[in-house]
């Protein structure tokens, strides 16, 4: 006979073994090939036996939905973190802690952006979990938390303990849970919520949570001494907690960890609002103490907020130079990020239809770095809101729209707009560099001289210049010269400036380190153009149609008859550089980004922003960012500025 027993026993620990390795550790050991193997004998071996052991990982799955929450009786109460917003407030509670105990040390952690949750443990298996509710009472979510595999089902510390952490899900596992929802999740927060309040705990399930554990809350016969400690212990029974915990003896250092995080947190998978505070040693934090609402003993340092609700006032549609039809949210001005702001993104047609949003509703605004703020979903509609109505003309000229998958294209080849944004696009700096001509500018040419087209530019004479009113002598010939400069241009320039849909500076660049001159990219086929690594089906298409329409091609051959001259990649200069992926970081001291990027290209390499195990070339300026690091972890060649300037004279 089986000993059924031993046999599930032993497959478990090692199927627990492989998920810590996987979920907590970000380290996995074996294929999901070999695991899903190791999980079906499992399966098994518990039908044929009728027993499933309480660390089983098939209960992670989620069983049948509830009919409502049980309630969930904390142990300890749950607290709330007093808060301070800049540095004088946090001295000022420091120096108040050392007043007192002088030798103190603090920890410094993330504040997570998630919910609460306690779960609690018996004779080193998992037993019961629940949300914070009113920090003595909240709701028994045992079978959501289960199917959280950051949550160990058992561990070896054999007493009882209740551990709190944060619910969390990663920005990339709700972007990819967006991508094939019905009903996609609004933020971060909410979809944690909702998985975890969620009566369906498969659906739980689906959400892959992750639980970042960062208190002891009780443990039997055990005293901590520091947080510390109390964090080593969570690691080594198998929790996950978060990568960054440090411990600071003075404010000034705890600040400068706060500024460190500051720098670092936009670029995080998980959402986090701050960093928390706390005095390190446990026995005088009973001695500090507790108001009705917190420990006094720890305080939250919150960021200012990268993501905030806010009205929807009005939607007003934008017309590019590709004709698109982008639709922007007006909103009740709101602080994001150190700016205010009244605008942002709703993408595209399709993105409004997806995300439910109305006019009058409250929506959620997301601006983290420079990106162009973003509307994220509807926070709570209103019950006079407005459906928001996609426009029957274009805006700029009234000609007839088209809708094109998600998106509505302006068809009107003479939209004043398109005009004057493709014009734009065609002398910024990326592209054919022609100095001294803003949008402003642009503006009055299409007034007074009625441009129609990208060729146009080079009809501009010194004397039209003269007439208008911002124009003196000098800014004339200055502009006029850099007209004419503009015509000795790199192939990559050429092909961005031409402002073919879909193609960015990147693609451009791509293309021509792969087709080498005009003549072969302009009558590409289909098939050559995908063959090129990182260029898709809809690119392809987009520069495939672009260079086999009447117009466009009428219009390159009016700029070649204008005089622009490609420097084609053979008349480059054989350099050190030449077919190198070269990637530039930190602030070089010779040249400025976008003229070092250019030296470049005319010495054959071809730069790219991002490193990659494909990057041949780092060159390295003052305060490299991560990209150096990068860079050396994956054996690529690194150079310093020195080094680059000395290899530009060879
Ligand atoms: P608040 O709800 O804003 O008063 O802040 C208190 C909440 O912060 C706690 O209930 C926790 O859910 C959360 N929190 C996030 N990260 C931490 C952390 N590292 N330590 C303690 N609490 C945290
Ligand atoms: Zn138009």
């Amino acid at each position: 006979m089986i000993d059924y027993k031993a046999e599930m026993e032993k497959l478990i620990k090692e199927l627990n073994i492989h998920i810590h390795n996987y979920y907590v550790l970000d380290k996995p050991t074996i294929s999901d090939f070999e695991y899903d193997q190791m999980y079906d004998k499992l399966v098994g071996l518990e039908r044929e036996s009728g027993i499933v052991l309480p660390s089983s990982p098939t209960l992670r799955v989620g069983g049948e939905p509830l009919t409502g929450f049980k309630k969930f009786e904390h142990v300890v109460p749950l607290y709330s973190l007093d808060k301070c917003q800049n540095f004088e407030e946090l001295k000022s509670w420091v120096n108040g802690i050392k007043k007192e105990f002088k030798d103190s040390t603090f920890s410094v952690e993330y504040k997570f952006d998630g919910l609460s949750i306690v779960v609690e443990y018996e004779n080193g298996l998992f037993i019961k979990a629940g949300t914070r509710g009113n920090g003595q009472v909240g709701e028994d979510v045992s079978a959501q938390v289960k199917t959280i595999k950051s949550v160990p089902l058992s561990i070896p510390f054999k007493g009882r303990l209740v551990v709190q952490g944060e619910g969390m899900i990663t920005l990339s596992n709700l972007e990819k849970y967006n991508k094939t929802a019905t009903e996609p999740l609004k933020n971060a927060r909410n979809a944690v919520a909702g998985a975890i309040r969620n009566l369906n705990p498969k659906e739980t399930a689906k959400r892959k949570l992750d639980l970042f554990a960062y208190s002891v809350n009780y443990i039997e016969g055990k005293n901590f001494k520091t947080q510390s400690e109390m964090n080593k212990f969570l690691i080594e029974n198998g929790f996950k907690t978060a990568n960054f915990f440090k411990i600071c003896k003075s404010c000034e250092e705890i600040i400068s960890e706060i500024e460190n995080v500051g720098k670092i947190k936009s670029g995080l998978d998980i959402l986090m609002d701050g960093v928390v505070i706390k005095v390190n040693e446990i026995e005088s934090r009973e001695e500090i103490g507790y108001t009705t609402k917190f420990p006094k003993w720890a305080i939250a340092y919150k960021f200012e907020p990268e993501e905030i609700s806010t009205k929807l006032e009005d939607v007003v549609w934008q017309v590019g130079r590709t004709g698109k039809l982008t639709p922007i949210a007006l909103i009740s001005p709101v602080k994001l990020a150190g700016a205010t702001i009244s605008r942002a993104t709703l993408n595209n047609l399709g993105d409004i239809e997806r995300k439910g949003v109305k006019i009058g509703a409250r929506v959620f605004v997301r601006r983290s770095n420079e990106v162009i703020p973003e509307i994220l979903g509807l926070a709570e509609d209103c019950p006079n809101s407005k459906e928001i109505v996609a426009p029957k003309s274009c805006p700029s000229c009234g000609g007839n729209l088209s809708e094109v998958g998600a998106n509505l294209f302006c068809m009107n080849i003479d939209c004043p707009k398109q005009i004057k944004d493709s014009i734009v696009h065609f002398c910024s700096k990326e592209a054919m560099d022609i100095e001294g001509i803003s949008e402003k500018t642009i503006d009055l040419f299409y007034e007074k001289f009625g441009l129609k087209k990208i060729s146009d530019i080079y009809d501009l004479t010194y004397d039209q210049l003269l007439e208008l009113d911002k124009f003196k002598e000098k800014k004339a010939k200055n502009v006029i010269n850099s007209i004419e400069k503009s015509k000795n241009v790199s192939l990559s320039c050429f092909i961005y400036a031409l402002g073919i849909k879909n193609v960015g500076t990147k693609t451009a660049k791509d293309l021509a380190a792969n087709f080498k001159t005009f003549k072969s990219l302009s009558s590409a086929s289909l098939d050559e153009l995908l063959k090129i690594r990182d260029i898709g089906e809809i690119v392809a298409k987009s520069i495939y149609d672009y260079f086999n329409n009447l117009n466009s091609r009428e219009e390159i051959e009016r700029l070649f008859e204008k005089g622009i001259k490609i420097v084609e990649a053979q008349n480059l200069k054989e350099s050190y550089f030449t077919n190198k992926k070269v990637v530039l970081t930190g602030s070089l001291n010779s040249y400025s980004r976008l003229q070092a990027t250019k030296l470049l290209e005319e010495n054959g390499a071809i730069v790219l922003s991002s490193v990659s195990k494909n990057t041949d070339l780092v060159i390295y300026g003052s305060e490299p960012g991560s990209k150096l690091e990068k860079a050396k972890k994956l054996g690529v060649e690194t150079i310093a500025e020195e080094e680059f300037l000395k290899l530009l004279k060879k």
